[in-house]
C-alpha cells in the first residue's frame, strides 16, 4: 500500500464543541500522522472556492454558510491509504447512515454539520492540501 496524504477539516460545528482533541485521537489511533495543522476562519469566498464543485447542488449556499460560521481546523493526515482510511473513520455524509464508532456517527448533529471534511480520491487530495498549505508548510 501506498503513503498518501489527505486534506481533513474539523467543520465549524465540532471546533464550537470543543471537539478537536477527541477528532484527532481518532485520526491517530488509525495510523494517519497528523503532518500539518492550523485553525482558521473561512471566509465566504475561500468557503465556496473550495466547494466549488458543488455550486450547483440546492445545498451549496447552506454549506458555505454553515462552512463560514466558525472556525475551522484543516489539516493535512499522512498514512498508508491515507484517504480511503480517512474516509473510514470519518463515516458516511449522513451521519442517520454512519457505521457504529466513526467520527460522524458519534460526533456529527446532521448531514450538514457532520463535523468532518476528507478528501476523496488522490487528484482531489493534492489540489485540496494546495488550497491551505505551502509545500513548506508540511513536516511528515
Ligand atoms: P462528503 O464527501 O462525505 O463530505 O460529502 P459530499 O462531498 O457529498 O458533500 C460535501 C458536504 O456537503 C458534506 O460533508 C455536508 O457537509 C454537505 N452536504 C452533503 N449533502 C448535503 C445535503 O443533502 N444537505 C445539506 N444541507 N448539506 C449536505
Amino acid at each position: 500500500m501506498a503513503i498518501e496524504r489527505t486534506l481533513s477539516i474539523i467543520k465549524p460545528d465540532a471546533t464550537r464543541r470543543n471537539l478537536t482533541g477527541k477528532i484527532n485521537q481518532r485520526f491517530e489511533d488509525a495510523g494517519l500522522r497528523i503532518v500539518a495543522q492550523k485553525r482558521i476562519q473561512l471566509t465566504p469566498s475561500q468557503a465556496e472556492g473550495f466547494y466549488a464543485v458543488h455550486k450547483e447542488r440546492a445545498f451549496f449556499n447552506d454549506l458555505c454558510t454553515f462552512m463560514t460560521s466558525g472556525p475551522v481546523v484543516v489539516q493535512v493526515l499522512e498514512g498508508e491509504d491515507a484517504i480511503a482510511k480517512n474516509r473510514e473513520v470519518m463515516g458516511a455524509t449522513n451521519p442517520a447512515q454512519a457505521d457504529e464508532g466513526t467520527i460522524r456517527k458519534d460526533f456529527a448533529e446532521d448531514i450538514e454539520a457532520n463535523s468532518v471534511h476528507g478528501s476523496d480520491a488522490p487528484e482531489t487530495a493534492a489540489e485540496e492540501i494546495a488550497y491551505f498549505f505551502s509545500g513548506l508548510e508540511l513536516v511528515g
